[in-house]
This record gives C-alpha cells, sequence and structure tokens, in this order.
C-alpha cells in the first residue's frame, strides 16, 4: 500500500466540486498525494456526494479493497458519514488514527441461464422481477428447500447496508449493517385464490443461498436490478444469491454513529 495516496471519487454536482477542491486543499497541505485516477494501492478512498456517489464508487472500481468514508453532498447520504463542515476535524480523527473499521459484507448472484454463467456482485440489492410492468412467478427455495411458487412484481434480496434503501421502502426491516445475514424481501405479492405467496419479508444467516427460478413463462421476460442497475438476460433458468466474499471496510469516526444516523435520516 503507497502511504498517503488518496482517491477521491465524486459526482459533478456544483456543491461537490467546491467540496472536493476544498478537500484537495487541505490535503496537500497536509502532505497526502491526490491519486489522479483510482489507484487499488492508495490508503483510502474518499467518495463525495450521496448514496448513489458511494454506490458507484465501489462499482465502477471493482470493488476496491482499502477503506471508504464518504463525505455527504447529497441528498440522503446515508452511507456518508462526514459532512463538507466537518472536513478538518474527519482529517485530524483520520491522522490519528482515532477511528474504527467497519465490514459489511455485499451479496453474489450467480446467474444461469440456457448457455452460460454469470456473477453479480451488489452492495445494496438484488432484485429478480418481471419485464415491462408485468408480474413474474418463480419457485424460491432456501438451501434448496423449496419455500414457496412466488407470484408478483418480484423479489429483492438484500444485505444489511442495503436494507435501509429499496428495502426500507418496501416494508422491510433495518438490519445492522455488520450483520452477516441477507434478508428477502417480496415486491407487491400476489394474494388470491389463484396464488398464494409470502407477504413478510425473512432475515437469514449469511451462509444461507437463496435460489429464483422463473418458471418457463418467464425465461425471457424477466429483469435483474442490481443497486439501481437493469440487467437482462435470456434463457433465464436460475440465480443463486449468497453473501459475497467480497466486503466493505468502512472507516466509522463516531461512536454510535449508526443510532444517530438512522434517527437524524430517518425520523
Ligand atoms: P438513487 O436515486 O441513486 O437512490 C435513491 C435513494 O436511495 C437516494 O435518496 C439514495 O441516497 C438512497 N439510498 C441508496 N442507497 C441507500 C442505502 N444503503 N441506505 C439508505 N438510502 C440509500 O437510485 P438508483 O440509482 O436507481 O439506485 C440506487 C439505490 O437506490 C438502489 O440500490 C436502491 O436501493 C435505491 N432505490 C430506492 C427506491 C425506493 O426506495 N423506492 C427506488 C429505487 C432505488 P442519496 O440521495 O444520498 O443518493
Amino acid at each position: 500500500m503507497k502511504r498517503k495516496l488518496i482517491n477521491i471519487v465524486a459526482n459533478t454536482n456544483f456543491e461537490t466540486r467546491k467540496v472536493r477542491q476544498d478537500l484537495e486543499d487541505k490535503l496537500i497541505k497536509r502532505d497526502y498525494k491526490i491519486s489522479k485516477t483510482f489507484d487499488h494501492e492508495a490508503e483510502l478512498t474518499i467518495s463525495i456526494g450521496g448514496d448513489g456517489a458511494f454506490l458507484k464508487a465501489i462499482h465502477n472500481n471493482r470493488f476496491p479493497r482499502m477503506p471508504i468514508v464518504g463525505i455527504n453532498t447529497g441528498t440522503l447520504g446515508f452511507f456518508q458519514e462526514i459532512s463538507p463542515e466537518e472536513i478538518d476535524e474527519f482529517l485530524d480523527l483520520y491522522e490519528n488514527r482515532d477511528y474504527y473499521e467497519e465490514q459489511s459484507y455485499m451479496l453474489r448472484a450467480d446467474v444461469y441461464t440456457k448457455n452460460r454463467k454469470f456473477t453479480l456482485h451488489a452492495i445494496n440489492e438484488v432484485i429478480l422481477k418481471g419485464k415491462d410492468s408485468k408480474i413474474i412467478q418463480m419457485a424460491v427455495e432456501i438451501d434448496e428447500n423449496h419455500l414457496q411458487n412466488f407470484a408478483g412484481d418480484g423479489i429483492m434480496v438484500s444485505t444489511p447496508i442495503g436494507s435501509t434503501a429499496y428495502n426500507f421502502s418496501l416494508g422491510g426491516a433495518i438490519v445492522y449493517s455488520t450483520l452477516e445475514s441477507l434478508q428477502m424481501t417480496p415486491i407487491a405479492p400476489l394474494n388470491s385464490r389463484a396464488y398464494r405467496s409470502l407477504k413478510s419479508p425473512i432475515i437469514v444467516p449469511g451462509q444461507t443461498k437463496i435460489s429464483l427460478k422463473p418458471t418457463s413463462r418467464y425465461r425471457n421476460g424477466s429483469l435483474f436490478v442490481v443497486d439501481g442497475s437493469e440487467k437482462e438476460f435470456w434463457d433465464l433458468l436460475r440465480v443463486d444469491i449468497t453473501m459475497s466474499n467480497k466486503y466493505i471496510r468502512r472507516l466509522v469516526f463516531k461512536k454510535d454513529f449508526y443510532w444517530h444516523n438512522l434517527k437524524d435520516k430517518f425520523l
């Protein structure tokens, strides 16, 4: 690891550009080097923006291994611990190593089509849904045990750090960010004489495999949404969703930040 080398990943909003300039000036004064392009050997990545910027910083740079910390200039900024006014304090704490590290696991989705296998990684969630606003029907298996034949808009599987995102809007539970678990949340499940689908989210241990198998009619009528990006696969047979061995290393500077943040951002 190259000491004193920092990656800055930022969106291009007016506010973000101002904060970026301020941060760069302060880092240079403290003798840090700012990487021109993303450097996997840097000691820290600082993302400036909202949660969207944080998600992009990780996806676009192939899930880097160094710790990451966020400065919030976004609308919500649940991941972004530092506010622009706190940059000096943050740099002091960082230099004094006055922080702790939290590891949050991502999701891995192994997608099997008729001819190929693809692997996807998600920070917040993976959704398998019907294409063109249609319903989808699929078998749901937990560790190869058949649980249900689902019909509805789709099924989401989220990580603990994703539990406060789309999952929360769907009525899913908030799961503490470092717990090793997956949450499966139904999206508009059908419940009628014709269909029976679980209405409630289920939280399972991190070692669990959740398999979604669309019925033959939906093999070409489904859509994946991974952290907000759509992906389509032809001749989809099944997807196995597990906890990934990739994780995010978030630096936390304030004790009890999680609870203050939750109250501040959601209540
Ligand atoms: P986006 O506009 O980038 O994000 C939608 C909102 O979700 C933003 O306010 C964003 O915060 C917030 N967010 C993202 N990750 C979060 C997290 N882990 N905890 C709390 N809030 C979080 O939307 P996108 O690019 O389509 O997708 C990015 C993520 O947004 C997805 O992974 C999904 O979880 C979420 N999303 C939510 C809904 C919903 O709740 N109905 C719908 C679509 C997508 P910032 O404002 O700070 O960026």
